[in-house]
């Protein structure tokens, strides 16, 4: 899971949003709200719609790798996804900053999930509302799930390189941050699919022997075309949040270090 990049929508865009919320703002119960959100935003997020057209290509753009969710950052993503559930929050429905591309592994299982620290008691509270409750507003508080729209996971959370490529919350992080990066992690199944596991690990193999490869041949005096190339195949490479912790954790593994020290320009990709 990773920081999305900020990208904008053309005024035209952000304003049909603005009066596809109005709409559902309009109404005068939360009850008819949540009713409301879900059904304007199924018969409006469609490819007709040229709103949506434009809000997908966005999502597309912001997304890493050959348009990988945001959340797995390993399948390929084609749901428009609320970090903030439609079904909880109906005035942000329409929101773009509450969008992310995802893929379905990750967007069904994460369903209505959410949570959050209590205002006043700031205790954990999970609002996920079951099939029978009552339709009625989740108590107020900051939100628990992790926003890679608006933050950074990685302040939050570790990759860890050494042997089981999971999650783990960040050392030193605070009672509240740790328990922000344990429930993203278990709310969005990042570390119990094996497959992700192993894309990640595969992953860690891939960027080390390319970063390799460029290294030799910077080294073996190729032209600046070839290392170019060479560096743009690592920047477009998927899963980057094990290429950023690669870097950011460089100092802990002795052939990263090496590495890294050979061609510190590779920082800053
Ligand atoms: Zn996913």
């Amino acid at each position: 899971m990773i920081r999305l990049p900020n990208v904008a929508v053309p005024e035209e865009t952000a304003r049909k949003l603005r009066e596809y919320q109005a709409e559902v703002d309009a109404k005068p119960s939360y009850a008819e709200r949540v009713a409301e959100a879900k059904r304007q935003f199924s018969s409006r997020n469609k490819a007709t719609n040229a709103a949506f057209r434009v809000v997908r290509q966005r999502l597309d753009e912001m997304c890493s790798g050959a348009r990988r969710c945001a959340y797995c950052e390993d399948s390929a993503a084609d749901e428009v996804e609320h970090v903030r559930p439609k079904d909880l929050y109906p005035e942000h429905v329409f929101r773009w900053e509450n969008y992310v591309y995802a893929c379905g592994p990750c967007n069904g299982p994460k369903g209505n999930g959410f949570a959050v620290f209590e205002s006043g008691t700031g205790q954990f509270r999970d609002v996920t509302r079951g099939r029978d409750d009552p339709i009625v507003p989740p108590v107020a508080g900051d939100e628990v799930l992790i926003d890679p729209r608006s933050e950074d996971p990685l302040d939050y959370m570790e990759l860890d390189l050494v042997g089981t490529f999971m999650f783990l919350p960040a050392p030193g992080g605070d009672h509240r941050s740790t328990k922000r990066a344990d429930y993203t992690i278990e709310l969005l199944h990042l570390n119990d699919r094996d497959l992700l596991i192993a894309a990640r690990r595969e992953a860690y193999g891939s960027y080390f022997a390319r970063l390799h490869m460029y290294r030799d041949r910077k080294l073996e005096g190729a032209d600046n075309d070839e290392l170019s190339r060479l560096a743009e195949e690592i920047r477009s490479m998927g899963h980057s949040t094990v290429w950023q912790e690669m870097k950011r954790q460089r100092e802990f593994h002795e052939e990263l270090t090496r590495l890294f020290d050979d061609v510190p320009e590779s920082l800053a990709w």
